[in-house]
């Protein structure tokens, strides 16, 4: 390892400690609703404020809903509907410039009033080139580019805002950060470069009482195009940039008190978790917890760097801390479910006495860059399932030419998720008897034994998210503390 004579390259990969390094920086990353209109901007801004004088990176959503519409946009214009996608584009535009009304008292600064003429002309630019492109539809790359717009807007607007209370705050694009491959729509990060990055562009920046504003989501390719880590992914840049800069905790500041023992759109009585460990969170985003983005954790349990997760309208309630090696305490720690999936089953009698047969069918998948989740096997058949958008109808053909196919469509995940499932006796039990009336079609223990996930109808998955809920963590009072 090179020697540590570079005072920045030895915080970024330390963390700076007490005496005459700077303090480390603390990383605060707002969700869409968190920044949604100008009240949530507005308690957004102290508590980031209140943060201070540690130095703070701010990492920005799009405001709420906006992501979608700027998708929706960009669909509209690729099928030839200018006048409808130039409407919406209008309205789009409009509400940022409302929000900043109310946010600096009716006068959107003039700097501020430049970024929204720039930032619109660029979408107008865009999805003109959309309009051109004879119906075909958008690529990923050009969804990208229009897609990144809601973050880059909402970050110039809160950093104008941060300034105007006084405080010492930067916008810094997170374009100049976050290098990634080019697999538009879900790139994978470059971190050795974005670490080497985050030092020459934040790090200097972030002295004590001194604050960065970035946008979450959004990323560069090597060639310099802008690309996306794909959606919910503010989340990931948190956690990216935490990591980078060797951050003293990364905030994921929501709509929620934290991670909850299940959805809360679901389940009414799900309750917050205290204490969280790192495999456990992110089993639970994988399997549905939209709370969290699923490759949220891993780069900053590399750092040792804690995420909690915290709702931005009740600051001092309770919140979530997740830990490489936290604990709630319980067995089963939360429920999670997904929605639509698939479901192919290849039935072949060749499976006993063909070694090969599941290296056949499994290359099918890796060709077209399918994942699959989960897998069961019976014996003369294996059931996997697979993402809504997978391609099943040519997956299927191909699979066809050797062995025997059936995909069942409009199915669901549910997951059971606690890091002592494997050491609890009598979970699959309770399970079971739970779902003693639902025709569950697939069930499968993961490898590392902190999920138990069944396979149901997507009707039932509600039904059976609270059903499980009841009897796996209601009854004992889960997640209070
Ligand atoms: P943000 O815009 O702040 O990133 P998201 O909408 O992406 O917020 O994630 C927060 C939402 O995640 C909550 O409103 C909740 O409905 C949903 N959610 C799903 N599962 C869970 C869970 N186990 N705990 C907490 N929230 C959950
Ligand atoms: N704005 C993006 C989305 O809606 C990213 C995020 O909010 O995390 O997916
Ligand atoms: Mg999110």
């Amino acid at each position: 390892m090179q020697a540590a004579n570079d005072n920045a390259g030895e915080r970024g990969r330390n963390g700076a400690s007490a005496g005459a390094s700077p303090a480390r920086p603390l990383v605060q990353k707002f969700g869409g609703t968190s920044v949604g209109d100008a009240a949530a901007m507005r308690a957004a801004a102290e508590l980031v404020r209140a943060a201070s004088p540690q130095p703070v990176l701010v990492v920005l959503s799009a405001m709420a809903r906006v992501t979608d519409e700027l998708l929706a946009l960009a669909r509209l214009a690729a099928s030839g509907a200018a006048q409808p996608a130039e409407e919406l584009r209008l309205r789009l535009m409009e509400r940022h410039r409302v929000t900043a009304e109310e946010l600096f008292a009716t006068r959107v600064p003039e700097d501020l009033a430049r970024d929204f003429e720039e930032q619109g002309a660029e979408l107008a630019r865009l999805l003109a080139a959309l309009h051109g492109g004879s119906g075909k539809p958008a690529s990923a790359r050009q969804l990208d580019a229009i897609a990144g717009l809601g973050e880059r807007l909402s970050t110039r607007v809160f950093a104008r805002y941060l300034r105007h209370l006084g405080a010492a705050a930067e916008l810094v694009d997170a374009g100049a950060v976050l290098v990634t491959d080019d697999a538009f729509g879900a790139a994978a990060p470059r971190f050795e470069r974005i670490a080497t990055l985050a030092r020459e562009h934040f790090a200097p920046r972030l002295a004590p009482g001194r604050i960065v504003v970035t946008q979450g989501y959004v990323g560069r390719s090597e060639a310099g195009e802008p690309t996306t880590l794909g959606r919910g992914g503010s989340d990931y840049s948190a956690a990216i940039f935490g990591a980078a800069l060797g951050a003293s905790e990364i905030q994921i500041w929501t709509d929620v008190e934290g991670v909850l023992t299940a959805d809360p759109r679901r389940v009414e009585r799900a309750r917050p978790i205290a204490q969280l460990s790192a495999a456990e969170a992110g089993e639970l985003a994988a399997f549905g917890a939209k709370v969290l983005h699923p490759a949220t954790i891993h780069p900053a349990v590399e750092a040792g760097i804690p995420v909690t997760v915290r709702h931005t309208r009740r600051p001092s309630g309770r919140f979530t801390t997740i830990t490489k090696n936290g604990s709630s305490g319980r067995d089963v720690v939360a429920i999670a479910s997904r929605g639509p999936i698939h479901v192919i089953t290849a039935s072949s009698p060749r499976m006993l006495q063909q070694a090969g047969f599941l290296a056949r069918l499994f290359e099918v998948f890796a060709r077209r860059r399918v994942s699959v989740d989960l897998v069961a096997t019976a014996e003369l058949s294996v059931s996997l399932t697979v993402e809504h958008e997978a391609p099943v109808r040519s997956l299927a053909e191909e699979i066809a030419a050797f062995a025997e196919v059936s995909v069942a469509e409009e199915r669901a995940i549910v997951a059971v998720v606690g890091e002592r499932l494997k050491r609890t006796r009598g979970v699959c039990t309770r399970v079971f008897d739970a779902l003693a009336e639902m025709p569950i079609e697939l069930i499968s223990m993961g490898a590392n034994e902190i999920n138990l996930s069944v396979v149901v109808e997507r009707k039932l998955e509600q039904d059976v998210v609270r059903r499980l809920h009841a009897a796996l963590i209601e009854s004992e009072g889960g997640g209070e503390r």
